[in-house]
C-alpha cells in the first residue's frame, strides 16, 4: 500500500486515535471521520457551571499495559484515588483500606464489619496469585461469572455483598456480576499493581494527548458516516468517499448492513452530578452503597481527587446508578433524598448540576480475550474493525484493538504484494 493511500478511520475515540498513531508511525497519513465535535468518544469531559464533568464516572488504571505504552502520565497530571472504599450504610460508615493492593497490611479493624478473617486471607492469596499471572493467562483461564468465581474462591457472602458487588457493579455496569471472571481477575490485577487515577483536568485530557501526537492525520469533525459498502463510505451529508482501506473504530453493526442486529445491547449507566458546600467523604475515595434499597451504587467527590474539577470552592459529587431506572425530572431529587438519609445532610443542599444517561456505555462481550490475532480485525478486503467491543470494555482494550487493526491493515497489504 502506498504511503499516499486513502486510509480512512471512522471514529476518533481511543481506538481510532491509536490506529491513526500506529499508521502514522509507518508513514501513512490517515483521515479520521468523527460524528461529534471533539475527540474522545466515550471519554469526554464537559465544562458546566464552573465544573468539569466527565461523561460518566470513569478512571484510568495506571497498570494498564497499553496505557503505559501510549500515554505520558506526567503530562496527564494524574490525580490518584486512595485505594479502598468507603462503605456507606444508614447510620454507619466503614472504611476498607486497600483491599485489592495490599490486603494483608492495610485492612483496618473495620474489616470485621465488612468481611471475615478468611476473606482477608483469600484476598491476599488472590492478589499474590494474579500478580504471578500474565494477562494472556488470565484471559485464557477459567471463564465463569464473576459472582460464581467469588463464591467458588471461598469469599463470604458478607464481603461479596458489602464490597465486591457494589465495587464491581460500578466497574462492569451490570448488577448481577455476570461479567466474565476473566475480566474480574484482570481488573483485580490492575488494581493490585497500579492506581486508579484521573487527569487533573478531566478524562478527556487522555484522548487530547493522543490527538496532540498526530502530526499527519486529518480529523473531519461533525461528519457522520451513514453506511459502508466495501470501501465506499457514504456520509450523512450525502458525500461519497472511495477509500483504499478503512478502519471502523466505532460500532460496525450500525454501519455495515451484513452486521446489523448482531450486537448484544450495551450496558447503561446514569451519572448524576451535584455540587455541595463541602465533601462528606473528604478524601479521594470511592463511596459504595451496598444496600439494595438505594438507587445509588457508587459515588465520589471528584473535587477530593482533583481540585481542578471545580473552579469555585464548591465540592463536586459524582453519583453512578447502575439499576435499571427511568430518567425523569424527579430522579435527581430522589437520589438527593436517599443520600440525605445516609449522610444527614439536608437534600436541599445537594445542588443538581447535570445528569448523564449513557446508553452505550460498555459492550457486552461474551468471549473476552486479551488481544486479537493479526487477521481477526479484518472483516473483508481492506476493511478492519477496532473498538473495545472486539475484546472487553475498557480503555486498555480500545487501545489494543486500535493497534491491532492498524497492524492487520499493514499486514494484509504486505501479504497481497
Ligand atoms: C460511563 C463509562 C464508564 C467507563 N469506565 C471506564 C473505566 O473506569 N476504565 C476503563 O478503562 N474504561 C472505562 N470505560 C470504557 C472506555 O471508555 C471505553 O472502552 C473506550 O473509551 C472505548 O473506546 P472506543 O474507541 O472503542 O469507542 P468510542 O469511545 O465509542 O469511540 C467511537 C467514536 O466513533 C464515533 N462514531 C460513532 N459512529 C460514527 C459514525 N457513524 N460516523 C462517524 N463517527 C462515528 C463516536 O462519536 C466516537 O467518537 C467506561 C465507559 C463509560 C461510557
Amino acid at each position: 500500500m502506498e504511503k499516499e493511500s486513502n486510509i480512512y478511520i471512522i471514529g476518533a475515540g481511543i481506538s481510532g486515535l491509536i490506529a491513526a498513531l500506529e499508521l502514522e508511525k509507518l508513514g501513512f497519513s490517515p483521515v479520521i471521520i468523527e460524528a461529534s465535535d471533539e475527540v474522545g468518544g466515550r471519554v469526554r469531559t464537559d465544562k458546566v457551571d464552573g465544573f468539569l464533568l466527565d461523561r460518566g464516572f470513569q478512571v484510568l488504571l495506571t497498570a494498564y499495559p497499553e496505557a503505559q505504552r501510549y500515554l505520558d502520565y506526567d503530562l496527564l497530571n494524574l490525580k490518584y484515588f486512595d485505594p479502598g472504599a468507603i462503605i456507606l450504610k444508614p447510620g454507619s460508615t466503614l472504611k476498607i483500606h486497600d483491599p485489592l493492593r495490599n490486603p494483608s497490611k492495610a485492612i483496618s479493624m473495620a474489616f470485621s464489619d465488612v468481611g471475615t478473617l478468611k476473606d482477608k486471607v483469600k484476598m491476599f492469596l488472590l492478589t499474590q496469585e494474579l500478580k504471578k499471572k500474565t494477562d494472556a493467562e488470565i484471559f485464557t483461564g477459567p471463564n465463569t461469572s464473576t459472582l460464581q468465581f467469588l463464591s467458588d474462591y471461598g469469599f463470604s457472602s458478607k464481603i461479596i455483598d458489602n464490597f465486591f458487588k457494589p465495587f464491581f457493579k460500578g466497574i462492569f455496569l451490570e448488577n448481577d456480576l455476570s461479567t466474565s471472571s476473566r475480566m474480574f481477575r484482570f481488573v483485580f490485577k490492575m488494581f493490585a499493581e497500579g492506581q486508579a487515577a484521573v487527569p487533573a483536568l478531566g478524562m478527556q485530557v487522555i484522548p487530547e494527548q493522543l490527538k496532540s501526537r498526530l502530526l499527519r492525520t486529518q480529523i473531519r469533525f461533525c461528519q457522520k458516516v451513514e453506511s459502508l459498502q466495501g470501501t465506499n463510505i457514504e456520509l450523512e451529508s450525502g458525500e461519497l468517499i472511495q477509500a483504499d482501506a478503512i478502519i471502523v473504530a466505532c460500532r460496525p453493526d450500525l454501519l455495515i448492513p451484513q452486521l446489523q442486529g448482531q450486537t448484544k445491547p450495551y450496558k447503561k449507566v446514569i451519572n448524576i452530578y451535584y455540587s455541595l458546600a463541602k465533601s462528606f467523604i473528604a478524601q479521594p475515595m470511592i463511596g459504595l452503597l451496598p444496600d439494595d434499597q438505594f438507587l445509588t451504587n457508587n459515588l465520589v467527590f471528584m473535587t477530593d481527587v482533583s481540585k481542578s474539577y471545580s473552579n469555585n470552592d464548591r465540592a463536586l459529587l459524582s453519583v453512578s446508578i447502575t439499576k435499571p431506572v427511568t430518567l425523569d425530572d424527579k430522579l435527581a431529587k430522589l437520589v438527593a433524598i436517599e443520600l440525605s438519609a445516609i449522610t444527614n445532610i439536608n437534600a436541599e443542599f445537594f445542588e443538581h448540576v447535570k445528569t448523564y444517561e449513557i446508553h452505550d456505555a460498555l459492550p457486552d462481550v461474551e468471549d473476552m480475550s486479551v488481544t486479537l490475532p493479526a487477521t481477526s480485525s479484518k472483516i473483508y478486503d481492506n476493511v478492519f474493525l477496532a473498538g473495545d467491543h472486539m475484546l472487553y470494555g475498557s480503555l486498555n482494550a480500545a487501545m489494543t484493538s486500535g493497534r491491532k487493526a492498524a497492524e492487520a491493515l499493514i499486514l494484509s497489504q504486505q501479504t497481497i504484494h
